[in-house]
């Protein structure tokens, strides 16, 4: 399915103030897997609402007065903006006081930060981004550990409603049992819209919410799927977000299988503080995962994966 609908131009980082929240009011939340909600929130004042923009991939930090920040990708379709959602896992102070809210509070919110998935650059442009082929000839595969597809779901919407993009939009989305499968209502949608989609489970026969003994799709891991998965690696870009180590594993696979290091791009997460590269606490190697990432290519951070703890 294709639209003409024209895409909002990403967020210009010099047209506002970093430093400064603004509040939002949330308008719905939705239960996603345990322990898991999506916070779809509103900015309270008009002139912020209309100026916001965002390209998918990148996060946005929520503040709780008192309270503090996190950083949280936004998850919503940026041709909606004047809602923006956040799938939260309640991990911390901040996103634990956020599982407490309800409807009609409100959060401040600062953003967006970060670099997104190289989309954008490949929408109208015969060359493109570095590292991302002619776009109506490649092949564009997400690879989602867990919540990491909280990271890629403004893509793979945008990917949805405008499907004649790249030639081929896969999504592999690997969780521990069927019950941590994140957006599980939305993969009708997206196969509809012509995106395949595949899911892995470490563990079938779990009784949690989800979990079913007449789980019908994969066991194993993420690399289950990807090994398997028929590939153009000439014409693929992997776009992976995950724990590290499933991370570097899959910037290997891919290699192994002929996908250059320059089209595997990594989201990495970080605890952050300042998000625009002032604090430090995020420092991966030389790079600030806020404002260098969090979407790198495998072939700038691959050295840096493979260093425990880092
Ligand atoms: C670019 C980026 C995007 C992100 N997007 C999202 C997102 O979309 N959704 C989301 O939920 N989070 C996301 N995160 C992670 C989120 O920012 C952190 O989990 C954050 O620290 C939570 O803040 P907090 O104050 O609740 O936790 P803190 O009080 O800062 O505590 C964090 C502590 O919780 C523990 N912890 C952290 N993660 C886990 C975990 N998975 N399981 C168990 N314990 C854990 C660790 O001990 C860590 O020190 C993202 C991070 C980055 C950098």
């Amino acid at each position: 399915m294709t639209t003409s609908t024209p895409l909002p131009s990403p967020a210009n980082a010099s047209d506002r103030d970093p430093w400064r929240s603004h509040p939002a009011r949330i308008v719905r939340i939705a239960d996603e897997i345990p322990g898991v909600r999506t916070y779809d929130v509103a900015f309270e004042e008009p002139a912020v609402r209309d100026a916001f923009r965002f390209a998918p991939g990148q996060f946005n930090m929520l503040h709780l007065p008192g309270i503090g920040e996190a950083a949280i990708s936004i998850s919503s379709d940026r041709r909606s903006p004047a809602t923006l959602s956040h799938t939260v896992r309640a991990v911390g102070n901040v996103t634990t006081a956020m599982s407490r809210l309800v409807e009609g509070e409100s959060i401040l919110v600062r953003g967006p930060f970060g670099t997104p998935w190289p989309l954008d650059g490949v929408a109208d442009a015969a060359g493109g981004v570095p590292g991302v082929v002619e776009p109506r000839a490649s092949e564009i595969v997400f690879v989602a550990g867990g919540l990491g597809l909280a990271s890629q779901r403004s893509a793979i919407l945008e990917l949805a409603h405008d499907r004649g993009r790249f030639r081929r939009v896969v999504v592999l989305h690997g969780a521990k049992t069927p019950g941590g499968l994140l957006y599980a209502r939305e993969y009708d949608a997206w196969r509809a819209a012509g995106i395949e989609v595949e899911l892995v489970v470490n563990d079938p026969g779990s009784s949690d919410p989800g979990g079913s003994r007449g789980w019908q799709g994969s066991i194993g891991t993420i690399l289950t799927l990807l090994e398997r998965l028929p590939l153009d690696a000439a014409r693929a870009t992997i776009l992976c977000c995950g724990p590290d180590a499933m991370m570097a594993a899959v910037g290997k696979l891919a290699v192994a299988r002929g996908v250059a290091a320059a089209r595997v791009f990594l989201s990495l997460e970080r605890n952050m503080a300042c998000a625009v590269g002032h604090c430090g606490l995020c420092q991966f190697g030389p790079e600030f995962v806020c404002k260098d990432g969090p979407v790198f290519p495998y072939e700038r951070i691959a050295r840096y994966l493979a260093v425990p703890r880092l």
